[in-house]
C-alpha cells in the first residue's frame, strides 16, 4: 500500500485539507461583491505576510512570471542594474533583466554561499553618479538551500537611490522577510511554496518608491501592467479574470498562517532546518549550505560519494511514496534537497528520516540505524 504522498519539493508543496476543502466550490463572478470582499481579505491577509503598508497584487502566474513583471514594470531598457547571483534562481533574475533591456552587472557568489553584503557596499559605493537602477537579489536560493541576509543587504546600499528587488518566491512565510522595516521596494512571491496553495498565484509587493520609479518606465507590458492592477484593486477587483479557485485557497491559506501567527511560523521552519541539518550530520552525511546561510525553507544534502543523489530519490520514491528534489544544473546527482517549508510536520521529517536511512543503507552506505532519527528525536525532546 503506497498511501498519500509525502511531498518534500520546495514546492509545490503539500496543500492542506482546509485548503482542498475552500477550493473545492462553484465558481463566482469576479466583478461581484463576493469576490470584492474575498481580495479585500486576502490582500490585507498578504500585506501581513510581508509585513508591509504598501501594494499588493496578484496574478495568475508561477513565481517565475512575477519576476518577469517586477523587471518590466520597475526597469526600463538601458537601465543599469545589479544582479547578485547565489544559485539558479538569481541567475534567472539576471536573464529576465537582460531579456528586458537593462544593462546587467551580476555579481556571483560561489554555490552554497549567501551574498556578501560587503562586496556589494563596495560596488554601490563606487556608483557615485547613481547609475544603478535597480539591486536584483534572491531572498532564498531554493537550488542551494541558502538565504540571503536581506536586512544586510539594504544597510550595505546605504542611500543609494537604486531599487532594491527581491524574488522571495521560497522565502516568503519561511524565511524572515520585513518589507517596509528593512525598505525593500519590490519583492515577489508565489502560491506553491510556503503558501501551502497549489501552483499558479503570484504575488507582488511594492512601496510608493518603486510606483514612482514605475510612473516613468518605458517597458513594454500589458498585461502586467501595476497601474492598471492598482486602479482595478480600488474597485476590488482584478484587472482580469482571476484564478478564482485559488483565491478561496488564498484565503483560507491566510486565515491557516494567522491563526498560527506569523513568529510561530517562523519558528517552527527553524525548529525544521536545525532538527533536519542536525539528524542529517548524524548520518554521517555532508550538507550543501553552511550553518550561518542555511535556509528554512529546505536542506541541500550531498549524496554519499559512489551513491548518486537519483538513486536515493528513486528509491524513496518507489518504496515509501516520499518526493524529495534533486540538484539542479551542475549538482544534478549530486545533492538531494529536502524541503521543509509550508504544511509539513515534524511527524512528516521523522518519518523521512527513517525512511532515508533505511534507503542509505540498503544503497550500501555505511551507518548504524537510528543515528539520525535518535538526534532528531534528542532535538524534539530539547525543543518543544
Ligand atoms: C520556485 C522559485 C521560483 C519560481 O519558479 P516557478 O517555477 O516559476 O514558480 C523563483 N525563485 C525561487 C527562489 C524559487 O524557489
Amino acid at each position: 500500500m503506497q498511501g498519500d504522498q509525502f511531498l518534500l519539493l520546495p514546492g509545490p508543496t503539500p496543500v492542506p485539507e482546509r485548503v482542498v476543502r475552500a477550493m473545492n466550490r462553484s465558481m463566482i463572478n469576479h466583478r461581484g461583491p463576493e469576490f470584492q470582499e474575498i481580495l479585500r481579505e486576502v490582500t490585507e491577509g498578504v500585506k501581513k505576510v510581508y509585513h508591509t503598508r504598501h501594494n499588493v497584487l496578484m496574478y495568475p502566474s508561477s513565481g517565475t512570471g512575477m519576476m518577469e513583471a517586477a523587471v518590466a514594470n520597475f526597469i526600463s531598457p538601458g537601465d543599469k542594474v545589479l544582479a547578485i547571483s547565489i544559485g539558479v534562481f538569481g541567475d534567472r533574475f539576471a536573464e529576465i533583466a537582460v531579456n528586458f533591456g537593462a544593462r546587467v552587472e551580476k555579481i556571483d557568489f560561489p554555490w552554497g554561499q549567501a551574498a556578501d553584503p560587503g562586496v556589494i557596499k563596495n560596488r554601490i559605493e563606487q556608483d557615485k553618479n547613481h547609475e544603478i537602477k535597480a539591486v536584483l537579489i534572491t531572498h532564498n536560493d531554493t537550488s542551494t538551500g541558502v538565504f540571503n541576509n536581506i536586512k544586510a543587504v539594504r544597510e550595505a546600499m546605504g542611500d543609494h537611490p537604486a531599487l532594491l528587488m527581491v524574488d522571495s518566491v521560497s522565502g516568503l512565510a519561511a524565511v524572515e522577510l520585513r518589507m517596509d522595516e528593512w525598505r525593500i521596494d519590490v519583492a515577489v512571491s508565489g502560491s506553491q511554496k510556503a503558501f501551502m496553495l497549489p501552483p499558479g498565484l503570484g504575488l507582488m509587493a511594492f512601496n510608493d518608491r518603486a510606483l514612482q520609479v514605475h510612473q516613468h518606465n518605458t517597458n513594454h507590458r500589458f498585461y502586467w501592467d501595476v497601474t492598471k492592477g492598482l486602479k482595478y484593486l480600488e474597485k476590488g477587483q482584478t484587472a482580469f479574470t482571476p484564478p478564482i479557485a485559488l483565491f478561496y485557497g488564498l484565503q483560507e491559506a491566510v486565515r491557516m498562517m494567522l491563526e498560527e501567527g506569523l513568529d510561530n511560523l517562523l519558528t517552527r521552519h527553524k525548529r525544521y532546518r536545525d532538527m533536519v541539518r542536525g539528524a542529517i550530520k548524524a548520518m554521517g552525511l555532508e550538507l550543501f549550505a553552511g550553518d550561518a546561510a542555511a535556509s528554512t525553507a529546505l536542506t541541500a544534502v550531498y549524496a554519499p560519494e559512489n551513491i548518486g543523489s537519483n538513486q536515493i530519490r528513486k528509491e524513496m520514491l518507489e518504496k515509501y511514496n516520499i518526493v524529495l528534489a534533486g540538484g539542479q544544473q551542475s549538482l544534478d546527482n549530486v545533492i538531494f534537497r529536502i524541503g521543509h517549508l509550508g504544511y509539513v510536520r515534524e511527524l512528516d521529517l521523522l518519518s523521512v528520516l527513517a525512511a532515508l536511512e533505511i534507503t542509505l543503507i540498503k544503497l550500501g552506505y555505511n551507518l548504524t540505524p537510528g543515528a539520525g532519527v535518535k538526534k532528531a528525536q534528542e532535538f524534539l525532546l530539547d525543543n518543544y
